[in-house]
């Protein structure tokens, strides 16, 4: 039994799960320190050849990080981040505006005698470094923010962003963090990334290159407005997606009609419940609220590993989880992303 599941698993040892939702308070993170609390606790039951490691956690959430309050890390190393401004030398400048031409964004202009930088628009990309004819261009580095990792009590390989109070954009703070944290990572970890609330900019670097995209909503108009949105996303991207129902028990069947006319699995459904409100408000994840979900998140995973790394067929063949029925109609849009870049 143990060697078939290795033989099926083991191409995906370094599965990359992004979890994600439409809008901020749903349980992203909830779900997403259990999920991870889950992986480092099993470790020779559920997925005995995919994942001998604890997991690599990302709280790409730079804006206002909070996964570390439930896995309670120890950093071990820092490092600044930020992006590369540039900077005009007026004295060797022509004004030929091919700078201004050549920026996306509208972060330099030319008026005049005069070449403006606003680097609340700049994203540090080199273009009208690389244009400007002159040599005019030099670059300074303009700290956005801080990039911290280090290890949890059970052992998972934690790492953070934090972006500094009033910088405009996430993004590349998000983009460094996976730059510098996934080096780290050994052949066999599973790597969890705790994504940005929302479905904007800082959400799609967070979940690009994931293998799954797992989406927690609550079962509200709202939720479903939301969630419709995220999908969207993980579309877009190519990503299999999942749901995670919380607050189960609340509003109404929108958001399961939804996903039964989407073909979305919903894998798990957490109650609305005072003492899991409770609990996640004192900073206790689910799984030390309730350790009878450290089974379900477990479970969960072995249908994520097995769905990205099954074939179709192997899928359909399951006829005793209709939940693989379903799931195998979105896994036929298979990734063509397996790398976070
Ligand atoms: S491209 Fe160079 S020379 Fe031309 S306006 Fe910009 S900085 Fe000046
Ligand atoms: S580095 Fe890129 S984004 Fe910034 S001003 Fe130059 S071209 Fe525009």
């Amino acid at each position: 039994m143990n060697e078939r599941k290795a033989v099926r698993f083991a191409p995906y040892r370094s599965l990359r799960i992004a979890v994600a939702s439409g809008k901020g308070g749903t349980g992203k993170t909830t779900v997403a320190t259990s999920l991870a609390l889950s992986l480092a606790a099993d470790r020779t039951q559920t997925l005995p050849a995919a994942r001998p490691d604890p997991p690599l956690f990302l709280d790409c959430d730079v804006e206002a990080p909070n996964a570390h309050l439930f896995l309670k890390p120890t950093f071990e190393r820092r490092q600044d981040v930020g992006i590369l401004i540039p900077h005009v030398d007026e004295a060797k400048c022509t004004h030929c505006g091919k700078c201004a031409e050549v920026c996306q964004y509208h972060a330099i202009a030319v008026l005049g005698k005069k070449v403006l930088v606003f680097p609340q628009l700049c994203h540090g990309c080199g273009s009208c470094t690389l244009t400007c004819p002159e040599g005019a261009i030099s670059e300074a580095p303009d700290v956005m923010g801080v990039l911290e990792r280090g290890t949890t009590p059970s052992g998972i390989a934690f790492a953070r962003g934090v972006m500094n109070v009033g910088e405009p954009m996430a993004t590349p703070i998000i983009r460094q963090l996976k730059k510098w944290a996934v080096p780290t990572l050994r052949a066999d970890q599973i790597v969890i990334l705790d994504a940005s609330p929302g479905t904007s900019c800082p959400v799609v670097e967070s979940v690009r290159g994931a293998d799954f995209l797992l989406l927690v909503t609550e079962p509200t108009p709202f939720g479903l407005h939301d969630l419709r949105l995220a999908v969207q996303v993980g579309r877009e991207l190519s990503i299999p997606i999942g749901v995670v129902v919380n607050r189960d028990g609340i509003g109404d069947s929108g958001v399961d009609e939804f996903c039964e006319t989407e073909g979305l699995p919903i894998l798990m459904r957490i109650p609305f419940e005072r003492a899991i409100a409770e609990g996640v408000a004192q900073g206790k994840p689910l799984v030390d609220i309730h350790p009878e979900y450290m089974a379900h998140f477990q479970q969960m995973l072995m249908r994520i590993a097995k769905g990205v790394s099954s074939s179709a067929a192997d899928i359909t063949s399951d006829k005793s989880n209709p939940l693989f029925e379903v799931t195998v109609l979105d896994f036929k849009r298979k990734l063509t992303q397996k790398h976070i870049p």
